[in-house]
C-alpha cells in the first residue's frame, strides 16, 4: 500500500491529523516509511549527511568515544548505541579508526536503533567484518540498561515528530493536515486547541508576535530523558549532532516553521510526493538540554565546526593529505570545509554532549 493512500484514508477517518502523526507515518512507519526507499541518503539519494561526506567525521566521533571510555575508567563491557545509523558509515569509520586502542573493541556491545528494514540490512552488511556483538532494535525503549552506555546520533532527532502551534492575534491553533474538499489533496488546516494546551501555550509563548509558530517534539524529549536517566544510572555519555537552534523561545520574538521536505538535494513542497521526500524539522537543542539538566550530566552545546576542530579534525586531515593524490587532496579540502566552515555545516549543525561517571566525583568533559 502506498503511504499517500494510507495518510488520506487516515484523514478521511479522523478528518485531520497532527503534523506529528503525519511525520510518524511518512518517516518512521517501519513498513511504508520513507527510509524503506532505496538510496535516500548520499550523493545519489535525497540528502547527504556528514559521515557520507567524509570518513573524517566518523573518525572524530571514534576519538570522542574512546576518550569518553577512558574517562569512564575503561569499563570491560559497555554498550555503544547509535540511533538511526543510516547506511552504517559513521559506525564503520568509528570502529575502523579505534581498532588499535587496547581493550576498546573487546569491551563494546553494539546496539543500533533503526526503524527501516532496508537500512538495517545495509548496516548488517557493512558491520559484518567486525567481530563485535551487534544487536538491532526498533525503539530506544528496548535497549538494555544495565551497563555503561555511549550514545551517538547524527541527523536522528530531526526526523522525530513535532507538533506545530500558531499564534493568530491573541489565540492559539494547532497546525494540522487535512484533505482539500475540492480536489482531495492534502492541505494544512488550523484547528482550535484544548483549554489545557492553550493555557500551556499562553504561559510559555505569549510574548511571541502574531503569526509565530511554536514547534514541540514530545518524542525527542522522551528519548533524551531515557538517555539521561540511563547515563545517570549506569554511567555513560551521549553525543547528539543535528541541524537546529540553541536559543530558547523566551528570547525570541517571532518564530516560524522549520518543517522541511528535501528531494534530490533540493527543498520540496511538504505535502507533495509524500514518502518520496525526506521530511524533517530543526532540532530545538535548548529544550533537549533543559530536559536533562540534571547537574551531574552537564549537557553542553557547541557547534559542529568547533567540536570537530577541538577534537583534531585538521590534524587528521593533514595526515590523510600527505598520502593523497591530487584528486583526493582536493576532496579532503572540500570535505573539511563543508563539515567545519561557519557558512557551510560548521554553524548550522550543533552538538549536544553529556557525560556522567559516578565513580569520578567530578565532571570531566
Ligand atoms: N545517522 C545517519 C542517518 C541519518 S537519516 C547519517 O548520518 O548518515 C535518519 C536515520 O534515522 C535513518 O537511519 C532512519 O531510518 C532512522 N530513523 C528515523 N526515525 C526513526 C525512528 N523513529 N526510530 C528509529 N530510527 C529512525
Amino acid at each position: 500500500m502506498d503511504i499517500s493512500y494510507r495518510i488520506k484514508n487516515l484523514i478521511r477517518k479522523e478528518s485531520n491529523i497532527s503534523i506529528a502523526r503525519f511525520m510518524e507515518e511518512v518517516i518512521s512507519n517501519d513498513q511504508y516509511g520513507y527510509y524503506n526507499n532505496n538510496d535516500t541518503i548520499g550523493e545519489l539519494g535525497d540528502f547527504i549527511t556528514s559521515p557520507e561526506i567524509s570518513q573524517l567525521f566518523g573518525e572524530m566521533i571514534g576519538l570522542w568515544c574512546a576518550d569518553v571510555w577512558y574517562k569512564l575508567n575503561c569499563p570491560k563491557e559497555f554498550i555503544l548505541v547509535e540511533l538511526g545509523p543510516g547506511k552504517g558509515t559513521l559506525i564503520d569509520d568509528l570502529l575502523r579508526s579505534t581498532k588499535n586502542i587496547p581493550g576498546f573493541h573487546n569491551a563494546i556491545q553494539i546496539h543500533l536503533v533503526e526503524i527501516s528494514a532496508n537500512l538495517r540490512e545495509r548496516q548488517e552488511e557493512i558491520l559484518s567484518k567486525y567481530n563485535i556483538p551487534k544487536y538491532w532494535h526498533k525503539s530506544i525503549k528496548n535497549l538494555p540498561d544495565n551497563l555503561p552506555s555511549i550514545y551517538i546520533a547524527n541527523e536522528f532527532f530531526d526526523a522525530l515528530p513535532i507538533n506545530q502551534y500558531i499564534k493568530l492575534k491573541d489565540d492559539w491553533f494547532e497546525i494540522t493536515i487535512s484533505l482539500n474538499e475540492i480536489d482531495e489533496e492534502l492541505c494544512f488546516v488550523y484547528m482550535p486547541v484544548m483549554d489545557k494546551v492553550k493555557t500551556d501555550l499562553e504561559n510559555d509563548y505569549d510574548h511571541l508576535t502574531h503569526n509565530s509558530i511554536v514547534e514541540i517534539s514530545s518524542k525527542s524529549i522522551e528519548i533524551i530523558k531515557t538517555i539521561g536517566d540511563n547515563i545517570v544510572k549506569n554511567n555513560g555519555a551521549a553525543l547528539i549532532i543535528d541541524y537546529g537552534y540553541t536559543d530558547p523561545y523566551s528570547e525570541r520574538k517571532a518564530t516560524s516553521s522549520t518543517l522541511q521536505a528535501i528531494k534530490n538535494h533540493k527543498f520540496h513542497p511538504i505535502l507533495k510526493d509524500i514518502g518520496k521526500a525526506d521530511i524533517s524539522a530543526h532540532v530545538d537543542f535548548y529544550t533537549l538540554a533543559e530536559a536533562v539538566k540534571v547537574k551531574s550530566i552537564n549537557p553542553q552545546i557547541t557547534t559542529q565546526g568547533k567540536f570537530l576542530t577541538d577534537i583534531g579534525i585538521n590534524i587528521r586531515a593533514n595526515l590523510l593529505l600527505e598520502k593523497a593524490d591530487i584528486i583526493n587532496k582536493k576532496n579532503i579540502y572540500l570535505a573539511l570545509d563543508r563539515l567545519t566552515s561557519p557558512n557551510k555545516m560548521g554553524n548550522l549543525f550543533k552538538v549536544l554532549s553529556m557525560f556522567y561517571n559516578k565513580n569520578a566525583n567530578q565532571i570531566i568533559l
